[in-house]
């Protein structure tokens, strides 16, 4: 087949590996020109990596850590208040849980599509409409291409759903804003507090900082090979930055300082370390009742967009190429119209249920959203008909019941 992208996010470029394994010509289309790279890093839990390395990605260049356990520490006291031991998570589940830096991992699968399955991918290549009936994407140079199949991954801004799924499903913002930054390990181990919690010879892994009495949650974690530090506090966002959109919004060191108003001055040491920090108004969506259209399939955040509470928004896309790659297999799949449509029906009907599923788990998070905990479990058994984790003990970030779950 004959077959365009739209994005070259994690979804786009995962997408585009997997139909090249499998020798479809494949071409991405992405309308910036790769310079607005996010610094962050990124959790990919096992079900993503054991894909990552069925596509021999090259691990040690992406420098990931591996995650041997989570620990909650209390904001103010740090008295370590629970902790959660994942040094059997390879074993048990096949592959590693580990944390890149965004770009790190971004750049991975941009070699490994360009470099060793010749994608070609054109830059500054804005798409501007989409007939999903005809077939054809339209281009902000006023270009109209066709292809055999399309592939939506322009992510969670995309404006075509309503065109191509026929429905439109508001994203809303939950009140909440995260502030996120990178700090160097070097320059945080100055402080004798800091150099004990991430004393070099312990395992590898979360820290979470948390109160009660001001629900303050920062959550950090290493990436580049244990260099850097990636810190996200979440927070009621404050009605000055209520416009902030995108992961490109500056705030300041201040902003960050006055919500961990009682804090450790450990914990406000990461801060004083940042060179920059960014805030992030954090949205949501609802789950979309269908993924394709015509010849057009969604992917990725473009479809199934959800909160960050489980690590599951770049795990999912991930997940989606790997489907496609068994889906468009030409051993089981010889090219047609009638035959395509099938085929992204029972795309459908795999991926749907589970990335609708871990949508709605993503959003029963019980420090960033436990409403209507009941509705939420209803509203998943109108896509998925197996078991459930146990509700509320499963809602938290790394329980066994919800690893069990992935
Ligand atoms: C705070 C936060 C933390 C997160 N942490 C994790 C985590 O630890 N683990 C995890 O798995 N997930 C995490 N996620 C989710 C994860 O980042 C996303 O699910 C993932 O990046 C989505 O990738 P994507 O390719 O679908 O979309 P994107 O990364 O948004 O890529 C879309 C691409 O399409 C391009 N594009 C957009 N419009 C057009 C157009 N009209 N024409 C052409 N190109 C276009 C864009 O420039 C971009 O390159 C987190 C998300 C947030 C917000």
């Amino acid at each position: 087949m004959d077959i365009g992208i739209i994005g070259a996010g994690i979804a786009g470029l995962s997408a585009a590996i997997a139909l090249r394994r499998i020798g479809h010509n494949v071409t991405i289309f992405e309308k910036s020109c790769f310079k607005n790279e996010i610094g962050a890093a990124i959790t990919l839990t096992p079900n993503a990596n054991r894909i990552l390395e069925r596509w021999n990605f090259d691990f040690e260049k992406a420098r990931p850590v591996d995650f041997m356990q989570y620990r909650y520490l209390h904001s103010e006291t740090l008295e370590v208040c629970g902790r959660e031991d994942l040094s059997g998570v390879q074993e048990r589940y096949g592959s590693r849980m580990c944390a890149y830096h965004r770009v790190d991992l971004h750049e991975g699968l941009r070699v490994l599509a360009e470099g060793e399955w010749g994608v070609g991918i054109r830059l500054g290549c804005a798409a501007v409409g989409v007939d999903a009936d005809k077939g054809e994407v339209e281009f902000i140079n006023g270009e109209k291409v066709k292809k055999d199949m399309w592939i939506m991954a322009d992510g969670c801004h995309t404006p075509f759903l309503p065109q191509i799924l026929k429905e439109s499903i508001p994203t809303t913002h939950i009140g909440k804003s995260v502030y996120r930054w990178l700090s160097p390990l070097s320059l945080i181990r100055t402080n004798p507090q800091c150099a004990q919690i991430w004393d070099p010879s312990l395992p590898s892994g979360f820290v979470t900082f948390f109160n009660p009495r001001t629900a303050i949650m920062m959550v950090t974690y290493p990436c580049r090979n244990s260099t850097l530090l990636n810190c996200a506090l979440f927070h009621t966002t404050r009605p000055e930055e209520s416009n902030a959109e995108g992961w490109h919004s500056n705030s300041t060191h201040d902003h960050v300082l006055r919500e961990l108003d009682g804090a450790s001055a450990a914990v406000k040491h990461l801060v004083l370390q940042a060179e920059q920090i960014k805030v992030y108004k954090v949205t949501q969506r609802r789950p979309s009742t269908k993924c394709y259209g015509g010849n057009v399939l969604c992917i990725g955040d473009t479809v199934h967009y959800m909160l960050p509470s489980h690590a599951q928004g770049g795990a999912m896309a991930v997940e989606d190429a790997g489907a496609l790659e068994i889906l468009f297999d030409p051993k089981t799949y010889t090219h047609s119209p009638a035959a395509l449509s099938k085929r992204l029906s029972t795309f459908e009907k795999l991926r749907l249920p589970r990335t609708a599923t871990t949508q709605i788990m993503s959003s029963l998070n019980p420090n960033l959203t436990m409403e209507g905990l009941e509705r939420q479990v209803g509203d998943i058994r109108r896509f998925y008909a197996g078991e459930l984790v146990d509700w509320p003990r499963g809602c938290g970030p790394w329980s066994e019941a919800i690893r069990e779950f992935w």
